[in-house]
């Protein structure tokens, strides 16, 4: 499954978009949360799972005015996925009473 290009973060609209260049960068990059811009870009060669929810969650943080070191974005990205894998009947009740 591709990885959806739109996300809504608080409300706001962003943009997922794939680099070609971010993993070239010096210290190279898997991922970037531009908030001014409202855009999360991740590094085509290296699209994972655990660098496009790290990424989410800085966008949220910022969202809420959080500004989270790069060591508690870490850790909830890893609890939280955790969490998702080891819960998948909870998560799809939840998907099923949230949907429209
Ligand atoms: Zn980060």
């Amino acid at each position: 499954m591709k990885i959806p290009r739109r996300i809504i973060v608080c409300g706001m609209e962003w943009s997922i978009r794939l680099s070609d260049t971010l993993s070239l960068q010096d210290p190279p990059l898997w991922g970037d949360c531009d908030h001014e811009r409202k855009t999360i870009e991740i590094s085509s060669d290296h699209p994972q799972t655990n660098v496009v929810f790290h990424e989410t969650v800085h966008a949220i943080s910022e969202s809420m005015g959080y500004d989270p070191t790069e060591k508690q974005v870490d850790e909830i990205t890893c609890s939280v996925l955790s969490f998702f894998q080891a819960n998948k009947p909870f998560i799809r009740w939840l998907l099923e009473e949230l949907a429209d």
